[in-house]
């Protein structure tokens, strides 16, 4: 990819290309991107949901530079990502035995528990809450990165704050060159989307953000799993969501984002009625495999088939970059089922667009 040229090119972040299976060589990257946290510095490196950018989450002043590397606003807090079960016990206390049984069915993966943290864990990193975030990533690379780090890794998304997340290393190099030290480019990521997010702080765990683990797959491991509220449909300025992070515009591309959302035969001839308003040039048209064929003015990017919503996931963010890069003005996305993973597609799309949604 880009490693060797960059690495001389532009000396102050590093980029280091990591194979799946990790050589030895590519093991000693780790190694050194395990000392760049333990001195307090930063690395972005690959999660199978997308590229996180990782600090010592036990250190203040790393979460810190987090915050100013992305331009994120402070109160919204970090993920403390974990390589082992046994550092749970760095960071939280009062473990439920539902995040007991949540933890051993889908760790490694993409779920992220809220617990009660303990005092060792800086407000920095929770953003001032008496709450914590964990979750144990599913990628070789990031588990072997924390191992090397020796402690918890506190990593939000690798993008600048209100861009969509990155889903490869070149994202994260467009976003944060110069600004971290290091980024350990293990080609693209699986999943796409952020971790589903579950706060167990409460009686019953309740779903702060929508993510590749469902509805339907949390409750086969823990009884009454709820929404927050401040999630479902239009947000409403009297419910505060009770993850920081769901308040803010994200995921967002610099052009106005339409989603066209009902029977999927009937969104291309909307939208084609909607392009034809602006100049070819100006508009953007993000599709399906099924749907291509129906387009052919303005920008047209394909994003995976619909009945494989897992493509989709995958690819959304880096259409909404795209976009960006030909300099749409106008962008014409269209809708999913707001069933399992479509879920978390709409939740995503709704945030982009400011729920800006017709239906058909
Ligand atoms: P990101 O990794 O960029 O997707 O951001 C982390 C997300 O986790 C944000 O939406 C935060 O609001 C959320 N989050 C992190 N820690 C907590 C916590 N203690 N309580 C609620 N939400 C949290
Ligand atoms: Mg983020």
């Amino acid at each position: 990819m880009f490693s060797e040229v960059v690495k001389s090119a532009m000396p102050d972040t590093i980029i280091y290309e990591i194979s799946k299976d990790i050589t030895s060589e590519e093991y000693e990257y780790i190694r050194e991107a395990g000392s760049v946290i333990r001195r307090g510095g930063l690395v972005a490196f690959p999660t199978e949901t997308v590229y996180g950018l990782g600090g010592d989450a036990l250190n203040p002043a790393a979460s810190g530079r987090i915050y100013s590397a992305k331009g994120r606003p402070s109160d919204n807090p970090l993920i403390a990502h974990i390589a082992d079960i046994s550092q749970l016990d760095m960071l939280a206390y009062e473990v439920p035995d539902v995040a007991m049984r949540l933890m051993k069915r889908f760790w490694p993966g993409p779920l992220t528990i809220i617990l009660k943290k303990k005092k060792e864990v800086p407000y920095e990193t929770t953003g001032g809450l008496d709450t914590v975030a964990v979750r144990m990533p599913d990628n070789p690379i990031a588990l072997a990165f924390i191992r090397e780090a020796g402690v918890p890794i506190a990593a939000p998304s690798a993008n600048l704050s209100g861009k969509p997340s990155p889903t490869n290393a070149w994202h994260v190099r467009c976003d944060l060159y110069g600004r971290i030290d290091m980024i350990l480019d293990g080609g693209p990521v699986n999943i796409g989307i952020e971790s589903t997010i579950v706060d167990l702080t409460s009686e019953l765990p309740v779903v702060l953000r929508p993510g590749y683990i469902d509805m339907n797959m949390l409750s086969e491991v823990a009884a009454g799993v709820e929404k927050d509220p401040a999630i479902l449909g239009v947000p409403d300025k009297n419910i505060r969501p009770k993850a920081p992070g769901m308040k803010y515009r994200h995921y967002a591309p610099e052009g106005e984002l339409t989603i066209v959302s009902g029977d999927p035969d009937r969104i291309p001839e909307r939208i084609n009625m909607l392009a034809r308003r602006h100049d070819e040039a100006d508009v953007g048209v993000i599709t399906t495999d099924e749907n291509r064929h129906r387009y052919d003015y303005g920008k047209v990017v394909c994003i995976g088939e619909r009945r494989d919503e897992l493509s989709v996931a995958r690819s959304l963010y880096g259409a909404l970059r795209t976009m960006d890069e030909y300099r749409i003005k106008y962008i014409y996305v269209e809708g999913f089922s707001d069933e399992n993973l479509g879920d978390a597609i709409m939740n995503r799309l709704m945030k982009a667009a400011g729920y800006k949604i017709i239906y058909v």
